[in-house]
Order: C-alpha cells, then sequence, then structure tokens
C-alpha cells in the first residue's frame, strides 16, 4: 500500500479501555486529535466489572460499563475519534509508525499503546469447548445464569475474593478453590467471603478435570497434599486466576518484561522514542482502573510534546469539540487550524 492510501495521524491510541481513553482526552485537549483504535468491544477488561467503588468521584458504586460509556462521551467531547477496529500488525521501525487493522492501514507520528490484559485460563481439557457453557472468565457478566445454582471459583487473589461475593448474591453456593493455603487478596475482601454462609473455601485445591459435553456438569478436584480427590457436581466454574497482557499485535517490536508486560520508564515511554504505553498492558503491580486512568494522562502528556517538537509531523487534525462549554457560541463546533499543533500542555 502506497504512503497515499494511508490515513495520516498525529497520534495513533491502540485500545480504548480507562488508559487509552483517559490518553486521549488529555491528547485532545493538548491539540492533537487522537484516533483511537479500540477493537471490536467498547471499554476493555473494565466492562466485565459490574461494580467499581473505588474510582474516586462516584461515592455510590459505578458500573465498569457505564464508566467507560462516560469516559467515551468525554472523549468525544474533546473531538476525539474511535474506530471499532483491532490493530493487527504494527511496524514501529521509521520515523513514522504504521499500524494495520482488519479495516486500513494508518500511519503516525506518535502510538501509545493501551491493550490491556485478558484473563488466563486453567489450561484444562474441554476448558475452551465449555466456555460460555458453564465456564466463565467474568464473575460479573455471568453470574445472574447461576441464580439457586452450586458454582466455584479458582483462585486467591482480589478478583477471585470480589467476584466470590458478588457470585454469592445470586448462587445457593459458592466454593473457592485455592491451591494454597492464604488469599493473595486484600485482608478486607478476604474477611468479607468469610463471612458469607453460603461460600465455603477450600484450601489447597486445585481443578483436575470437567465434567460435561455440551455443558459444563462438575468439576474433579484434588487437594495438593493429600491428593485426595472429590467431585463437587457445580453448574458453573469462574475462572480467576489472573490476566496476560496483550501484545500480540506488537511482533516483538517493543520490549516487555519476564511476565510480558511492556515495560515503561516512569514517564510511560517504551524503548522507541515516540511510542509510549499506558494501563494494564504495561502494569504487571496493580490493575486499577484509577491507575491505568492515570498512567493514560503521562502517556497523552509525553505523546503531545513529542508530536509537537518532532520536525516533520503531519498537519494537525481539525479537532471538533460538542457538549462542551468551549465548543463555541456561534458555532456549535471549535476547530483548530491545520498546519501545525496548537499545544498548550496543561497538568490540570
Ligand atoms: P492475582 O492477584 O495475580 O491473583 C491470581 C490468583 O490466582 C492467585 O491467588 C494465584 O494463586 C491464583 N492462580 C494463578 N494461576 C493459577 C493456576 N494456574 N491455577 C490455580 N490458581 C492460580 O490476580 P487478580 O486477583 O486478578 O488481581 C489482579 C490485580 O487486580 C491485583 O493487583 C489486584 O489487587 C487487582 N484487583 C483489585 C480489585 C479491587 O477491588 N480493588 C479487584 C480485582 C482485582 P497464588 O496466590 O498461589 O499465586
Amino acid at each position: 500500500m502506497s504512503d497515499q492510501n494511508r490515513q495520516e495521524e498525529n497520534l495513533i491510541i491502540i485500545g480504548g479501555g480507562p488508559g487509552g481513553l483517559s490518553a486521549s482526552i488529555y491528547a485532545a485537549r493538548n491539540g492533537v486529535a487522537p484516533l483511537v483504535l479500540n477493537g471490536p468491544e467498547p471499554g476493555g477488561q473494565i466492562t466485565t466489572t459490574s461494580e467499581l467503588e473505588n474510582y474516586p468521584g462516584f461515592p455510590d458504586p459505578i458500573g465498569g460499563f457505564e464508566l467507560t460509556q462516560k469516559m467515551t462521551e468525554q472523549a468525544e467531547n474533546f473531538g476525539v475519534r474511535l474506530k471499532y477496529e483491532s490493530a493487527e500488525e504494527v511496524d514501529f521501525s521509521g520515523d513514522k509508525f504504521t499500524v494495520k487493522t482488519e479495516a486500513g492501514e494508518y500511519i503516525a507520528d506518535s502510538i501509545i499503546i493501551a491493550t490491556g490484559a485478558e484473563p488466563k485460563t486453567l489450561g484444562l481439557e474441554k476448558e475452551g469447548s465449555l466456555r460460555g457453557n458453564g465456564v466463565s472468565y467474568c464473575a460479573t457478566c455471568d453470574a445472574a445464569f447461576f441464580r439457586n445454582k452450586e458454582v466455584a471459583i479458582v483462585g486467591g487473589g482480589d478478583t477471585a475474593l470480589w467476584e466470590s461475593t458478588f457470585l454469592a448474591k445470586f448462587a445457593s453456593k459458592v466454593y473457592i478453590l485455592h491451591r494454597r493455603d492464604k488469599f493473595r487478596g486484600a485482608k478486607i475482601l478476604g474477611d468479607r467471603v468469610k463471612a458469607k454462609e453460603n461460600i465455603e473455601i477450600l484450601w489447597n485445591t486445585e481443578v483436575k478435570s470437567l465434567k460435561g459435553e455440551k455443558k459444563l456438569e462438575g468439576i474433579r478436584i484434588f487437594n495438593n497434599n493429600t491428593d485426595e480427590e472429590r467431585v463437587l457436581d457445580v453448574d458453573g466454574l469462574f475462572v480467576a486466576i489472573g490476566h496476560q497482557p496483550r501484545t500480540e499485535c506488537l511482533n516483538d517490536q517493543i520490549e516487555l518484561d519476564d511476565y510480558g508486560y511492556i515495560l515503561t520508564d516512569k514517564k510511560q515511554h517504551t524503548n522507541i522514542p515516540g511510542v509510549y504505553s499506558c494501563g494494564d498492558v504495561q502494569d504487571p503491580d496493580y490493575r486499577q482502573v484509577v491507575i491505568a486512568a492515570g498512567s493514560g494522562a503521562k502517556a497523552a502528556i509525553e505523546a503531545s510534546e513529542y508530536v509537537e517538537k518532532k520536525e516533520n509531523s503531519f498537519p494537525a487534525k481539525k479537532v471538533k469539540m460538542k457538549n462542551h462549554p468551549e465548543a463555541g457560541q456561534d458555532n456549535s463546533e471549535e476547530e483548530k487550524e491545520e498546519g501545525g499543533l496548537s499545544l498548550s500542555l496543561s497538568l490540570d
């Protein structure tokens, strides 16, 4: 494809979760009109969280999907363009960066990678074929399907603990299967779990196999201290054992840590000048929405400055604001001039 057939952008943000959307808001406010390649579904991992109790500014819990909608609306108010395409391949070898999606090809001065992380699987036989038929990776999405039924959840981290209490609102009984004798997750969540009458914790316990062909009919578990096996006749198995950073489109062009997370410095720089990363794909430690959003802000400030200083950056796109006090009195849209960035970096 010739350069003429590629869409030229100052900044492409790959990923439309809290990190990517926060980055897009900051970049747009800095005069860089970013294009967000969102992937086919809105919002990233957060949309699978039913309620967030710890995102500042929301004294009452807010749903993950609702928070994403608000972030998207806010981004669009600042003129951010979202495309529901996935980055399939990137080329970061030149002075300009190329991103190919299923729909087209883009060339950009700067990139922010905010592709997130996806749930890990247990690697059991039939786990894939029973996914959606009793095996789930998102209690907050699927708990309602198991009303008055017995379910099990694997894991001992915050996710497993939070999700088990959520499951306990629907299921008649919830077994927590943890491979050790101590939770990894926060004490407050562990205490909540222990206080629930319909939750039973099975320590030192792992899943050996899955029963059922078309739908899950039970699981064979074993105690890894005693090797004792038994069958639990559960209808649902929830897997909450952590996440895998999504870096498959990067073709080994960005330095990763030993666990596959993108290595960034304190200012969200990757090993390639002009390429930044934010959110869960570069965060092995916290994976919190508020932290993803904060890292997105940092990445956008850095990327904006990079684009401003870059000698041969593409002409700035028109920024079309809507539903915003600065959208203009006479016209409903504010347009920024082409041919150079109007950049005012602000840390507010
Ligand atoms: P995590 O902290 O990495 O915990 C994963 C759990 O799964 C661990 O208990 C681990 O066991 C277990 N595990 C891993 N691989 C396994 C396997 N193959 N078979 C059986 N068990 C396995 O992951 P997470 O719970 O998803 O939490 C991720 C991050 O998100 C954390 O930083 C957490 O604090 C944060 N988070 C916060 C909230 C909140 O409400 N603030 C909610 C959810 C998540 P071991 O303990 O033996 O390693």
